[in-house]
């Protein structure tokens, strides 16, 4: 330690005391050596300059340098470089005011470490030496450490309170938290927008008050996912169908779920509810449900919420031992609107159908459309069968008035079949398995009525499909024959023509006769091929027996509706006579009154062509149908048939003679052959002779025969002739 005087020691803000010191009771410099080294301040002495004359041994210490190193340097020299010009403006400035300098800098210690000091200092006024400082430094490394790692936490927890707020602004549900107790502690900006409730208003109340959630279909309050968090401890989601009523009334569909908030002891603190505003998908989800449940041209419902609304019914009816009843609605003659008037029509026809349905039943009650012109309408309470009677009945005359569709009046019947539940049957595919029965029933019942379900409806169904199964293997496997029946000249006996039956040799059952199958056949389309068949068949016979030299007659062929409809039935038959090589003449063919006037116009063009071909023409069944008489007179029509019912009752009816004698005068007239059909007995065949009808055929002159049987009579022609 280098000689430094004691008295160096006496600070200006002690002046009283430094007056003692230097006034004489100076103590021994050890003691004041020992008094300086015991303190744990570094404590430093400079000159004018501003240079060491002492330092003590604290200073040592915090500066890393011995008293030599130290004395005559200048004070600033221990301090980091880059802290020293800043020390030195701030001393400069304090010697200048006259004020104490202190300061807070790095030391750069001799082993290179870097230390945060505290310097303070003053000018001495000993009366030794104008101009001198003493400085005390205090090394502040730990505390300056415990303020950075302070700092560096709170810059951490501002980061992650920042980070948070960003994230829950950003994110697009909203979040809510609440205290213990329920109160609102927190909403992020969603939540205020959604709520209404902006953070400052809404901090501090009950959770309810702000965030108002009702259940969607009771409209009761609905219960406060957070207290559930809390109570359970656990997340809890919200209950479905939940609504958030906005501070202004405006409400929400939300979605979503509350979990408690645990503090750092592991207990439940409050609790955070996380929801959004599912309004839009909601509503899409509602969207969806409707379209796929609702058919798009009538906005009916559809098969499947039928299917759904049915079982409720049913239910329904077991519960309150009640009935309901399903009836199926299938329109008359649609197809006929949809092919002549087109789509845009048939759908409006459709639409104004459906309407006249739904006003006709109660609000209660479901018209479904199945598809195509098929409704079904579930009476969801009935007391009696008798009811859905009366239904029906009102819907049969609601649909019956015209309905004006694009400036026209369209006439509509419909068929509807009625099943009961629980009456008829117990399950719901039964039950509408039976009212499509019914309605079947209807049909065949000539359209335009309803039917109730029977048992024996089934019985029947189950034949009718039989039989068309029957009817694709018997095309296949070549079961069909030909039986001819003869047509005779009444006043010669000679034998003019044959009209060709069709009969069915069905393996199990034997011959079955047209009036079985020909219906089923012209329901299901197999017609069209059978009708074919027959059309090939009868003109390869004929060529068969002309080709053997026999005396071959022309040959009547039936033609249904559905035949004569067929896009391709002229040249079906153009085809047929080319491919068999038959004299058109000797081909005539039949068709009913109904067929042809069904659409007159097309009729005409139809006949027009088979009869440039060459092909005679009949009408059959006549005066069975509605002829159009100037009509009649267009139509290229050879012969008239009179149905055999007229014949039938020639006897016994009094009106029937003159409508047979006006059909024969009619015909001549007209320049046609006249055939009665049915002819069984003497008297019938002597007031037919006696009116002038050209031809008859009937039992009493023979029975259709088949093929070889015929042939038989081609070559006997004589003996057809009634003896
Ligand atoms: P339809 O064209 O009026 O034929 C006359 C029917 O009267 C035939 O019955 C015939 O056997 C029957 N018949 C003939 N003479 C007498 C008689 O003196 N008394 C009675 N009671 N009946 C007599 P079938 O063969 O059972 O045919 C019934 C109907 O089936 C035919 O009536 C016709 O509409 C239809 N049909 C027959 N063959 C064909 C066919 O190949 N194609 C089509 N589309 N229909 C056919
Ligand atoms: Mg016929
Ligand atoms: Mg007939």
């Amino acid at each position: 330690m280098n000689d430094t005087p004691a008295t160096l020691l006496l600070v200006e803000n002690d002046p009283e005391n430094a007056q003692n010191i230097s006034g004489g009771l100076r103590p021994s410099e050890a003691l004041f050596r020992m008094m300086s080294d015991a303190s744990p301040l570094g404590i430093l002495v400079s000159d004018d300059l501003g240079h060491c004359v002492y330092s003590n041994a604290a200073y040592q210490k915090i500066s890393g340098l011995h008293s030599e190193q130290i004395l005559g340097t200048h004070w600033s020299m221990a301090i980091l470089p880059e802290d020293r010009e800043r020390a030195l403006a701030e001393w400069q400035e304090a010697v200048s005011r006259q004020t104490p300098f202190k300061s807070e800098v790095r030391f750069l210690r001799a082993d290179q470490r870097t230390i945060w000091t505290r310097l303070n200092a003053a000018g001495m006024h000993d009366g030794v030496e104008a101009g001198r400082r003493v400085q005390t430094v205090e090394d502040i490394s730990e505390r300056k450490a415990a303020e950075r790692d302070l700092r560096l936490s709170e810059d951490a927890l501002f980061y992650e309170k920042e980070r948070a707020e960003v994230t829950l602004n950003s994110i697009g549900d909203a979040v809510l938290t609440t205290d213990l107790a329920g109160q609102v502690s927190y909403l992020n900006q969603v939540a205020e927008k959604m709520t209404g409730w902006p953070s400052v208003e809404a901090l501090g109340r009950a959770l309810p008050e702000v965030f108002n959630i009702v259940d969607g279909a009771t409209r009761e309050p609905a219960v406060n996912p957070a207290l559930r968090a809390i109570e359970g401890g656990k997340t809890v989601g919200l209950a479905a169908d939940c609504i958030l009523i906005h501070r202004d009334g405006f409400e929400s569909s939300i979605e979503d779920s509350a979990s408690p908030i645990h503090n750092r002891d592991g207990a439940v603190s409050g609790a955070v509810i996380v929801f959004h505003d599912v309004s839009v998908s909601r509503a899409m989800a509602l969207k969806m449900t409707y379209l796929a449940q609702h058919d798009f041209l009538t906005d009916l419902p559809n098969r499947a919420l039928l299917t759904e609304r049915l079982s409720q019914a049913m239910k329904l009816a077991n519960r309150r031992h009640a009935r309901a009843a399903l009836l199926f609605v299938d329109l008359d003659g649609f197809k006929h609107v949809n092919d002549s008037l087109g789509h845009v029509i048939g759908d409006q026809l459709l639409q104004s159908v459906a309407g006249r349905l739904v006003s006709g039943v109660r609000d209660t009650d479901t018209v479904c459309r199945q598809g195509g012109d098929e409704f079904v309408i579930l009476l969801a309470e009935v007391e009696q069968p008798a009811d859905a009677a009366r239904v029906a009945e009102k819907l049969l005359a609601a649909c019956a008035l015209p309905h004006l569709i694009g400036g026209n009046e369209l006439h509509v019947t419909m068929s509807i079949g009625i099943s009961i539940y629980p009456d008829d049957s117990d399950n719901m595919d039964a039950v509408m398995q039976d009212a499509d029965t019914a309605m079947f029933h209807a049909k065949d019942c000539g359209r335009n009525n309803y039917q109730f379900f029977r048992a024996e409806m089934n019985t029947r169904a189950m034949r009718r499909l039989g039989i068309e199964n029957g009817l694709r293997r018997a095309l296949k496997q070549a079961e069909f024959q030909l039986y001819f029946q003869p047509q005779i000249d009444l006043a010669t006996g000679k034998m003019t023509g044959a009209e060709a039956l069709l009969r069915w040799q069905d393996p199990e059952n034997g011959l079955v006769y047209p009036m079985q199958f020909i219906p089923i056949a012209e329901e299901c389309g197999l017609i069209v091929p059978i009708g074919r068949w027959v059309l090939h068949e009868a003109c390869r016979q004929v060529c068969a027996w002309i080709d053997s030299g026999l005396c071959a007659v022309p040959v009547a062929v039936n033609i249904s509706a559905l035949e004569f409809c067929h896009k391709d039935f002229l040249k079906g038959v153009a085809q047929i006579l080319q491919d068999t090589g038959m004299p058109p003449a000797f081909l005539e063919l039949e068709l009913t009154e109904s067929v042809l006037m069904h659409d007159a116009e097309s009729s005409a063009s139809v006949l027009d062509a088979l009869k440039a071909m060459g092909v005679r023409l009949a009408i059959d069944d006549f005066g069975t149908g509605y002829s159009s008489l100037s009509y009649l007179n267009r139509f290229p029509i050879d012969t008239l048939k009179i149905d055999q019912s007229f014949v039938r009752e020639l006897a016994s009816d009094a009106d029937n003679p003159t409508i047979v004698s006006a059909v024969i005068g009619m015909g001549r007239n007209l320049h046609q052959r006249v055939i009665a059909e049915g002819v069984e007995t003497r008297a019938q065949f002597a007031f037919l002779l006696k009116h002038q009808c050209n031809e008859g055929q009937g039992f009493l002159f023979s029975q259709p025969l088949n093929a070889k049987d015929f042939s038989a009579r081609l070559s006997h022609p004589d003996l057809l002739f009634p003896s």
